[in-house]
Order: structure tokens, then sequence, then C-alpha cells
């Protein structure tokens, strides 16, 4: 808010009361004013209206303290970051004159210039000229613009603005902030808003004016009074058109070199097996707010998921083995394939890329050759060689399927059909046997041995074994 010089302080206290101002407000727009409230509340917009008078600026801000030096800088929404807009996006501005001469415009595309410059080369951009008329300073209507600049007169009609709290006040900016998702102390402006008094601009010197939307638009941008007077932020109107050391290093801190307050941007991974690991690779996510990091999730066609990270680095290998555990069912008819999806993260928000999927190539997916079956120490056993892959201990299924019989000397026999024998995901036997107390056995058998990705061939066998030192 920006008064008019000429106008006594002691008149204007009551005339331009905050509360007057804040109780005109919609009951649904949070507003604050900055000194009163942190607006810190996590996920929940906030809008700053700098609303004070004369009065109330300089009664929070003693004149012979802190804020009074050519080095003094205050912000709207004071904290580690302060509240600001997000320096690396496009912001657009559009203006309503409302029958004010155009030559304030030209005015205003200056004064816009210099903030753009005071930010470190922010993206501010004329848009056009709109009829919104802001009555909330997060209330840009139907402009599409992020920050609506109107001339306008005190009131609630249509064309006027609740706003301008009349009286003396010749001016009155602020933002709209939201806290970001990840980080609930970042407050980042999403609209901003400044109205000039229609009828104090009259009568305005040509520096004051210039003066009143410099000021304005430091509000819009997140820059609170100081009690400097060489300041563009000083409460009342002094004709300042040039930024002093202070204005310029509070934009500073609000503008690019503070960094960006961009959402990370979203990577897709690449797949490769390498040896006995899989690797996964993604691009470094670009435009970020902070450090990104990155957290990697893998998963198979039956649900189940193996979750990596949080990592700063942009790969990271698997082991086969972890990878093929993951199976919670494995369909030895199909081939395993893998499902990689990098999220990044950084101090704003986080966002999940593109999914990568890969199967794993034949070589690597492995399969025992042989199996065979023997009798010939009294237990029928059933072995395979050991499936590894590239020395890699696969885990298997074993699967035997058929019928043994049992001939006992005195003629009798007992027997058994159906699965012989199954050992679920065993990464080191390298056979099964079964007890068996017989003279001898006639077997028939289908012998399957399954991994996650593949299956031997069936090995079948019809035989009748004899126990050693049986007379056969
Ligand atoms: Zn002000």
């Amino acid at each position: 808010m920006r008064l008019i010089r000429l106008v006594p302080a002691a008149a204007l206290s009551t005339a331009t009361a905050a509360g007057l101002l804040l109780s005109a407000l919609p009951a649904s727009a949070a507003t604050y004013p900055a000194d009163l409230a942190s607006p810190t509340t996590a996920g929940r917009p906030v809008s700053h209206e700098h609303s004070t008078t004369v009065t109330a600026a300089e009664g929070r801000v003693p004149l012979s303290q802190s804020s009074n030096t050519s080095t003094s800088y205050r912000f709207l929404i004071p904290g580690n970051p302060p509240g600001r807009w997000n320096p690396c996006a496009t912001l657009t501005y559009k203006v309503n004159l409302n029958g004010v001469s155009s030559t304030e415009l030209t005015r205003i595309k200056s004064a816009a210039v210099v903030r753009a410059s005071a930010l470190g080369g922010v993206h501010l951009n004329y848009a056009g000229t709109t009829t919104a008329v802001p009555q909330r300073v997060d209330d840009v209507g139907t402009s599409k613009a992020s920050v609506v600049l109107a001339f306008a007169t005190p009131g609630t009609a249509k064309g006027k603005s609740r706003l301008l709290p009349g009286g003396s006040t010749a001016g009155v900016g602020g933002f709209g902030l939201q806290s970001v998702p990840n980080d609930s102390r970042i407050m980042r402006g999403y609209a901003g808003a400044a109205v000039f008094g229609k009828n104090h601009v009259r009568t305005m010197t040509t520096a004051r004016r210039s003066s009143l939307y410099l000021h304005e638009l430091g509000h819009v941008f997140g820059l609170d009074h100081v009690s400097y007077k060489g300041s563009i932020m000083y409460p009342t109107d002094l004709g300042v058109t040039k930024l002093s050391t202070g204005d310029k290093t509070g934009f500073n801190k609000l503008g690019k070199a503070a960094g960006c307050l961009s959402n990370a941007s979203a990577v897709t991974p690449s797949l490769a097996s390498s040896g006995t690991s899989l690797k996964v690779t993604w691009p470094a996510a670009s435009a970020t707010s902070g450090r990104p990091t990155y957290r990697i999730e893998l998963s198979l066609k039956d649900g189940s998921s193996l979750s990596l990270g949080p990592t700063t680095a942009t790969s990271t290998t698997v082991p086969l083995t972890r990878l093929l555990d993951l199976a919670y069912q494995p369909d030895p008819s199909t081939p395993l394939t893998v499902t990689a999806q990098v999220t990044t993260s950084n101090s704003v928000s986080s966002k999940a890329g593109g999914k990568t999927s890969f199967t794993l190539p034949k070589a690597v997916q492995g399969a025992p050759a042989s199996a065979s079956f023997d009798f010939t120490t009294g237990q029928l056993v059933m072995t395979a060689p050991r499936w590894t892959v590239s020395g890699v201990r696969l885990p298997v299924t074993w699967w035997i399927d058929g019928s043994v019989k049992c001939h006992q000397p005195d003629g009798a026999s007992t027997g058994r059909s159906g699965y012989l024998g199954v050992v679920w995901d065993d990464e080191t036997s390298t056979s099964l046997s079964l007890p068996v107390d017989c003279d001898s056995v006639d077997l028939a058998a289908d012998m399957e041995i399954s991994g996650t990705a593949s299956t031997t061939p069936v090995v079948h066998l019809e035989k009748t074994f004899i126990r050693p030192g049986t007379a056969g």
C-alpha cells in the first residue's frame, strides 16, 4: 500500500485501518496481514494483502531501528526462504487502464522491466489489457495472467475494487501463495494483483506515479515496507524511482539468484542387462529446485515390486537374483519382463516419469540342460545340474509327476502316483531324494525344473530300478 504524502498521517489511521479492508473481503479469502500471522499451513493457499496504514506500518517497523538504512529490506512473507514466485517460470501481467491514459501503461511497463531486472532477469511479460478488477490480491479474474494491475476507485460496485480502502491510499499490492507439496516451509506465489487509485493517480506527479507502480510491484513480488526514505518500499510515496541497495538485495533474494521453485522434471529410465545385474539408468532431472533425488520402482507383471532409493545418482544396478526373487509365482512359459519407473523429487514436488519395460534375454534367464533319475543308493534320486547364470544361482522349482511302484520279494507291491516331490525356490540343491523301501521300483515319471523365466525340457523316464544287492 502506498499513501500520498500530502495527506497528514494522523488523519489516515482510521480511514484506512486494516480492519476495515479485511472485513470487506469475502469470507472465503484467507488473508493475512503479513506481520500478524505466519502463513505456513501446508497445502493451503494464502494471500497477502499489504493492507496496513502508514501509522500501522510505521508502528511495526520502528523508524529508528532495523529497516531505516540504505541496505534495509523486508519480506512480506519472511522465512527461509521467504515467500516468493518461482523466478524460473514465465509470469505474465495484464493491465486494466479503466479509462486512464495509456501513458500510465508505458510507465507501468517501465516499472515492470525494472522489477524483472532486479529479480535477476525473471520473465515478466506484458500480455495485454484486461477488464478484470482484482478484489483480492490473488484475484486475476478471467485475465489468465499471473498478475493483474488495475486502476480503480474504492467500492464494491462493478468496476470498483474492495482492495482500495479509500482515503489516502493510492495503491494496494500483494500476491497469493501456496505451500509446495514437498516442503510446507516453501511458499510459492500463484497469483498477484495491484490496484491503483484512479483518482489519486490523476493528482500525482510523474515521478510519484512511477514510484507508486514500482512500490506496488514490489509488494506483488514479495517485498514489505522499510523505514528508509530512499527505498522504493518506503510506505509513503516520496517519488523515489531508483532502487536502493536494500531494494536490490531484497529482490535478489526473491529472484533467480535464490534458485528456482519449479517442479522436478520427469525422467524416463532405460534398462540393460549387464553380467549378473540389471542396470537402470536415467537422465538427470532439469529445472529443479534443490538437488534432485530419485526413487526407482521395479515391478513385474504379477504385481510384485521392488523400490530403490532415494539416490542422487543417475543409475543403479540390481543383482539378478534379487530381481528374480521378486517373482511371486513365476510362470515358466513367459519370459521375465521388468518394468522400471523413476520418480524425481526436489524441495518443491515429486514427479513420476515414464515407464520402461525390459525383457531379460535368454542368456540371462538360463535353464539347466539336463536332468536324470537314479536308484543306485536305495533311494530314488532325481538330479539336475545347478542352475546358474554367469555364476549366479537362480531359484528353481522342481516338478516331478508320475508314478512309482515298489515290488517286494513276496510279490506284494505298493505305489503312488501324482506329484512325487516338489521343492519350491531352491537355489542350492541339485538333487531330490525319495526313500523307497522296496526291492525294485517301476518308475514312470516326467521331471521338469522351472525357473522364473524358462523351463528345462521335460525329462521323461520309464524304467525299472533294481535295488543294489537284490537279485533281479
Ligand atoms: Zn506499500
